[in-house]
């Protein structure tokens, strides 16, 4: 039997070998044929096979091939059906690099379960933020507004309401009203400067007078004017039960309720003369104006 590929994907190789007979096996052209496992020549007419990934070849014994197996191999056509030899090296390299590419790939897609996992997390979170957010702004917008909306407005407490008919009603509310804000600015009545005057609720018989609603028109200053007079005690001594606050929005009143525990709290501790103003407790001695060190300089 002749040394034979096993496919004809180099089928210039046996005829070399052939058209090389006669160079002495030292020759550079006839190493090619030297057996890669005992470096003597493989020559024509010994049982030889080249493996079809390398190109080196072997003897058949060299390669641990039997006979008959060598007989299949040679009876090959060495079309793409045909049966293809490998070396044991390039088989084990063949399997190793297959193990590693194996691992490299699971590592390769572990990365991406972690990566898809974490792209959901930051999507969820960028959901829930963008939330927040658009619902942030919005309430800051509606506060604003609602800030804009009463910032001509008072609140009076305590005025009488269970009149006979809301007519009448109406009518003794004007006149309170004109007897509060007449001696605060020169000429002002509740017809040449308030936009609005209504009752914050439905009436009840019996309970609390509801609150009354003023609104004073822009630029008029009487807003300022009616609290500071309050403050100030410059009433008449028959309004004297009746209480003002500014027209505040319910995030108002809820930290102003939260500012009157504040100022109990520190009272019950034992600070005297404290008072809320401008939405802060401060000393009922001290003045918002800059005179205020002006004043300690003078205590000492
Ligand atoms: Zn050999
Ligand atoms: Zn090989």
């Amino acid at each position: 039997m002749s040394r034979r590929s096993s496919n004809t994907k180099s089928p210039t190789k046996p005829k070399n070998k052939k058209n090389t007979d006669s160079l002495s096996s030292s020759s550079p052209k006839e190493k090619l044929y030297d057996c890669s496992k005992c470096r003597s020549n493989v020559k024509d007419e010994d049982d030889g096979l080249m493996c079809e990934m390398c190109f080196a070849w072997f003897h058949r014994k060299c390669a641990n091939i039997s006979e008959a197996k060598y007989r299949v191999l040679s009876q090959s056509d060495g079309t793409e059906d045909g049966i293809l030899w490998f070396c044991k090296e390039c088989v084990n390299a063949q399997r190793s690099g297959h193990q590693v590419v194996a691992q490299k790939l699971d590592s390769v897609l572990g990365l991406i379960q972690e990566l898809r996992e974490e792209l959901a997390t930051v999507k969820k979170q960028k959901e829930i933020l963008e939330e927040n957010f658009d619902s942030r702004v919005k309430n800051i917008i509606s506060e604003e507004r609602e800030k804009e909306r009463r910032k001509d407005s008072v609140v009076f407490y305590n005025i009488e309401d269970s009149h006979s008919s809301e007519e009448e009603c109406a009518e003794k509310d004007k006149d309170i009203l004109n007897s509060i804000i007449g001696p605060l600015k020169e000429g002002a009545n509740v017809d040449n400067s308030c936009v609005s005057i209504m009752r914050l609720g439905t009436k009840k018989d019996s309970s609390k007078p509801r609150p009354l609603k003023v609104a004073f028109k822009d630029g008029s200053g009487l807003k300022r004017k009616v609290l500071k007079s309050k403050e100030e005690g410059k009433w008449e001594k028959k309004f004297s039960n009746i209480k003002v606050s500014p027209d505040r929005t319910q995030l108002e009143r809820e930290e102003y309720r939260t500012l009157v525990k504040e100022l109990i709290q520190r009272k019950e501790n034992g600070e005297k003369d404290i008072i809320i103003r401008n939405n802060k407790i401060v000393s009922i001695n001290s003045v918002p104006l800059p005179d205020r060190n002006g004043q300690k300089r003078s205590g000492q």
